[in-house]
């Protein structure tokens, strides 16, 4: 962090010289002492300290100056810095508009030229004056800060992004702080012109407009190419069942890789509290596994590489091709699948014009805070719909779950069911269906309908969350992996039919348990067909697979 800044403001010259010097001597060791010929000039700084983050303690102004008086200039710069000091240096024949100064334009000192000798007539007023801005400093917010608008869905996306990959940002909603200098002075860039949005500030001023997860990932040293392009073991997605074997794989010395289209931790990371997961009997948050987890495996030597797409699959004699968004490539011997399942949406009328800008899937807890005071919709009865109510009733007026069946008892955990029960500010709307989304650039309200009676209300809403159920995205492994007609993959036993083996299987045995269709792709937790989508059973899995692996790998040549 910078020292905070002295700036002094003179037209003329030796006077302006003279401060500095004087400025200096005394105060140098502490802060940056600036100086500027003329109150336009002296704006411009401001504006680019403004644009850094650094802090101003003291502005100090000659009264007499041609373009802007000394009170004049110290009024537009408390604009920017409302918390500096502000001394008016003037001449006797000044001190009538001085003291007006002091009384209109909040002007905190004045002093008279000469002020020779400054440690009688310069420092004790400056030394008063820097005493009371330290005491009452808090040092400016230096990491990340993202601007944008609550209803843009890009925005929530890399609110999203970042927060799944544990970078710490300040988010700044440009419409709340409107009115706001320091956010309007954010906005402009060094040519004074307005930014699009989502904008994205760095610590070291670089700024980038409307960005994608990709370029924003470049910029914080977020790992997306490999060093190598060959690996013992590549797995695909990075939620707990990939994280669970890249530890395995990596610790028992296979050289891993892991891609991950998003953040590290899959569907677990949108988890607001985990409460059956063995071994945190008080239960730990999605972030919390997911970055312990990426600790694990980093420590064992996994290479990450995320936000990162698997896109195409070939398989050539003993080797798996695994080719990337980016059109770049890795080959392996072993390829684990984990890609999981995406959440699905409702399909009502109006919903594509709102996605994202208030309506959002199976995540949306970032969006916690804004929903302050609000009533929040929530769409499903399984557990993780429970686990997202109880977490928004922390933050919301009320939170309604609006759920298909009579009751929750056939879909969700009994202890969650008690849990809700005794929050006040939950209502379970038992029977009750979205019909339509109503809204332009963000939701504005809902149709809901009675399943008993057909009856349909409208209510207003500017919050939907929607928890009904994930279908995996395998389309990219185009043939050469067998699936069921929904899109989870086959493995094991699941891939014999009548005691025969897969088209195309060239090995002379049948296919492991876990392994898919094609020899020495195997896959795990959520996207394999049958599989039980717990954080354990996928976890569980990862670990199998490793030994599985270890057999392939041992008689691959
Ligand atoms: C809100 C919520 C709460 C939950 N609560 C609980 C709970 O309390 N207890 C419990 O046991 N379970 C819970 N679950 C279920 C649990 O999170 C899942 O069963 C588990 O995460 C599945 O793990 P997975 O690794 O198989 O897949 P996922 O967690 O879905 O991870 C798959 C990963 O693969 C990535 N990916 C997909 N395609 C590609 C590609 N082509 N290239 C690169 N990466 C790709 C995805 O981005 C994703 O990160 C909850 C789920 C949700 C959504």
């Amino acid at each position: 962090m910078p020292k905070p800044v002295l700036l002094t403001v003179d037209d003329d010259p030796d006077v302006l010289r003279a401060v500095e010097r004087d400025l200096r001597s005394r105060y140098a060791d502490r802060y940056r002492i600036l100086r500027a010929s003329s109150g336009p000039e002296a704006m411009q700084t401001l504006q680019q300290l403004h644009s850094r983050n650094e802090a101003v303690a003291l502005m100090l102004a000659d009264q007499r100056m041609p373009d802007i008086d000394g009170v004049g200039f110290l009024a537009q710069a408390t604009e920017l810095f409302p918390a500096a000091k502000r001394a008016l240096l003037t001449a006797y024949a000044d001190t009538n508009a001085a003291i007006d100064a002091i009384n209109e334009a909040k002007v905190h000192y004045f002093l008279m030229k000469p002020w020779d000798p400054p440690e009688e007539n310069l420092y004790p007023a400056l030394d008063d004056l820097l005493n009371d801005w330290a005491d009452s400093y808090h040092p400016p917010y230096e990491g990340i800060r993202l601007l944008g608008t609550r209803w843009s869905s890009h925005a929530y996306d890399l609110r999203n992004f970042l927060a799944r990959n544990h970078v710490p940002y300040q988010w700044v909603d440009v419409e709340l702080n409107a009115a706001d200098s320091a956010t309007l002075a954010l906005l402009k860039n060094s040519k004074g012109e307005e930014d699009q949005l989502p904008l994205i500030i760095f610590p070291d001023s670089t700024r980038l407009c409307d960005p994608s997860p990709a370029a924003i990932a470049q910029k914080i040293g977020l790992r997306t190419h490999s060093d190598v392009d060959f690996y013992d073991l590549a797995i695909i997605g990075g939620g707990p069942a990939g994280l669970a074997a890249a530890v395995y794989g990596a610790s028992e010395g296979l050289k891993t890789v892991m891609v991950e289209r998003e953040a590290p931790g899959g569907q677990a990371g949108l988890s607001s509290r985990i409460e059956n997961y063995l071994g945190f009997p008080s239960g730990l948050s999605g972030q919390d596994l997911a970055r312990r987890a990426v600790v694990q495996a980093t420590r064992f030597g996994v290479e990450i590489l995320a936000p990162q797409e698997a896109v195409g699959l070939r398989i050539e004699g003993p080797y798996r091709i695994i080719e990337l968004a980016d059109g770049s490539r890795i080959s392996c011997h072993a390829l684990l699948l984990a890609t999981g399942v995406q959440w699905r949406s409702l399909g009502v009328p109006g919903e594509d014009r709102v996605r994202g800008a208030g309506v959002y899937y199976g995540g949306g807890l970032t969006e916690a805070i804004s929903c302050k005071g609000e009533i929040v919709y929530v769409v499903g009865g399984a557990n993780s719909a429970g686990q997202a109510a109880v977490h928004f009733a922390n933050y919301a007026e009320k939170v309604v779950m609006l759920v298909r069946r009579e009751s929750l008892a056939a879909t969700m955990s009994q202890y969650l069911i008690d849990q809700i029960k005794k929050i006040p500010n939950i209502e379970v709307w038992p029977g009750t269906e979205i019909a339509e989304m109503h809204g332009h650039d963000h939701l504005e309200g809902i149709s809901v309908r009675c399943a008993q009676t057909g009856s349909l209300d409208r209510y207003p809403a500017h919050s939907l969350f929607i928890y009904i159920g994930a279908l995996p995205k395998t389309d990219w492994l185009g043939d050469f992996v067998e699936r069921d007609e929904r899109g989870f993959i086959l493995s094991g036993p699941d891939l014999l039919r009548d005691g025969k083996r897969p088209q195309g299987w060239t090995a002379d045995r049948d296919p492991n348990l876990l392994e898919t269709s094609v020899p020495g792709v195997f896959v795990v937790g959520d996207v394999r067909h049958g599989s039980v989508k717990r954080v354990a059973s996928g976890v569980g899995e990862g670990a199998v697979a490793v030994q599985l692996i270890h057999q392939y790998l041992a008689k691959v040549s």
